[in-house]
């Protein structure tokens, strides 16, 4: 544990109160719905506060992803107050107000003892729905009811905004004294302590539009610093996933990494790999398909985060330094960052094949030349690597199959014989094997006039496609590329299997 020093941000007892006129927030930036349940909170009578992201980003002058409100009511307070809401969670209750397609997550202060595993809520998990269903997370290891460690003391009292005595704790357990809820509702004072980063523990206060500040938060803001609350040894401990959200909003936010929250990230790296799989591929989505991809990847590999997200990917880029594989893999994440900021559709399958191309690469090689370029052997690698990324990150089906698919059709863009090649066209993963092919041939990884090619063909009619494919099988299946050693195709069915 680090000693207690000067940059440990302990929580104050009692907020500064940044007031309207000292800080840039307007209304006119909040969205209108998250303003309806802030106002309808405060005219029944009750706190609420805008918290997190949201007011980080607007103070930082950035579009908010989305925004979370806190508030001293309990969920089934909130409930009465809102026609369209939903209470969700299985270990903390929360309220999600719905407007159309827009959700609005409500929290209570919460004044957690329990470590947390994170603070998403996990889904499908209204247990006035139905049954609580299994938690397939790990156990946690605490006295549900102790107090916290950290917590001052419920200073909450001597700051006049007490909990009301009774109903304030909300424990569930299953027979086997599995927590199932722990909502231990607290005060705002304590629900700073729950909070990661100086950054995200600011709240807005919907009553006078004030923001309230227990830890510095704004002035790390405007120094640009992320800094996390606490001891970040024990904090790291807690949950491992701040260790990815500290370099996510390092890649984000470009802030700097406070040192003494740097410090431990190396040495408690491999905590990760006790994080629930389904967990880390969420945060895997978080780092590389919100916009700042390719920033992600330099922060996770600078912070030694890589290796134990995924190892496979880190282990071939040491062994292959300055590759081509990862020039691709880079570009690719600018390509996918550009997409983001366009607002257009982008794929996990797409990113898992740019992630695991490494991998892949790494496994064909390890094959006799003659067959590298064997469809089978194509597939087997595919299958291993995502069998070895699996071990940390659940990678649904759907995707990994799709990057089978995408690695599957390569040879197959490569080598185009006579007009039945066409039909690739209609292959529900075309496009995706062609950007992917795009991307190889820019990077001299494969033949740069064959994803000229496939780019002419989609351009002309249907007629002409015929004929270019016609022509291009008189030239061989492929126009001025050298013929490459082991191109025997083996058609057999020899279908590898993933265990
Ligand atoms: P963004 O939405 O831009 O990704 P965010 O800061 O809003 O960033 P969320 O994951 O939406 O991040 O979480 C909302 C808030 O909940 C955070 O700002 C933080 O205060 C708290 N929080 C979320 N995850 C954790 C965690 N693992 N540990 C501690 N606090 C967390
Ligand atoms: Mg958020």
């Amino acid at each position: 544990m680090n000693p207690p020093d000067a940059s440990v941000a302990t929580p104050a007892a009692t907020p500064r109160i940044i007031p309207r006129s000292e800080h840039a927030i307007s209304r006119s930036r909040i969205s209108p719905n998250a303003l309806r349940v802030l106002n309808r909170l405060r005219d029944g009578g009750f706190m609420a506060f805008l918290v997190g992201g949201s007011v980080r980003d607007l103070l930082l002058g950035l579009e908010p992803k989305d925004f979370d409100v806190v508030t001293d009511a309990l969920p089934e307070e909130v409930k009465r107050l809102f026609r369209n809401c939903r209470l969700v969670g299985r270990r903390f209750r929360l309220a999600h107000v719905f407007f159309g397609r827009d959700i609005i997550e409500v929290a209570t202060f919460r004044a957690t003892s329990a470590p947390s595993q994170g603070d998403e809520p996990l889904p499908e998990a209204d247990p006035e729905d139905g049954e609580v269903p299994e938690l397939d997370e790990p156990q946690l290891e605490i006295e549900p009811a102790a107090p916290p460690a950290r917590s001052p003391s419920r200073s909450a009292s001597r700051a006049g905004i007490g909990p009301e005595p009774g109903g304030r704790a909300d424990l569930m357990f299953d027979a086997s004294g599995r927590i199932l809820r722990d909502n231990i509702y607290g005060t705002i004072d304590e629900d700073v302590w729950r909070r990661d980063f100086t950054a995200n523990a600011l709240y807005y206060n919907i009553a006078d539009f004030s923001v309230w500040d227990y830890v510095d938060g704004a002035q790390d803001i405007a120094a640009r610093t992320l800094k996390l609350i606490g001891d970040p040894e024990t904090r790291f401990r807690e949950d491992p996933v701040r260790m990815l959200r500290a370099a996510r909003f390092e890649a984000k936010l470009g802030f700097q990494l406070d040192p003494a929250t740097a410090r431990p990230i190396g040495p408690l790296r491999d905590l990760l790999a006790g994080v629930p799989p389904a967990r880390l591929f969420d945060e895997t989505l978080k780092l590389f398909l919100s916009g700042h991809g390719a920033r992600s990847f330099e922060a996770l590999r600078r912070r030694g985060l890589l290796a134990a997200l995924l190892p496979t990917v880190e282990a071939y880029f040491n062994s292959h330094p300055a590759s081509l594989v990862e020039k691709l893999l880079l570009q690719g994440l600018k390509n996918t960052d550009a997409r983001v900021l366009a607002d257009k559709p982008v794929s996990p399958t797409f990113l898992f094949a740019l992630l695991l191309y490494g991998p892949i690469a790494g496994i064909i090689e390890s094959t006799p030349p003659e067959r590298w370029h064997d469809p089978a052997t194509i597939l087997d690698a595919c299958d291993q690597a995502t069998r070895e990324a699996q071990t940390r990150l659940a990678i649904p089906k759907r995707f990994s199959l799709g990057v089978r698919e995408m690695f599957a059709l390569q040879p197959r863009l490569e080598h185009v014989r006579g007009r039945r090649a066409l039909r690739i066209l209609e292959h529900p993963r075309f496009r995706a094997g062609y950007d992917l092919l795009l991307l190889r041939a820019e990077h001299g990884l494969a033949p740069r006039d064959m994803a000229q090619w496939w780019t002419r063909l989609q351009e002309v009619s249907v007629e002409e496609r015929g004929r270019m494919a016609d022509a291009l099988a008189q030239e061989g299946g492929a126009p001025r590329v050298a013929r490459r050693r082991g191109r025997r195709r083996r058609r057999g069915p020899r279908t590898p299997t993933p265990a």
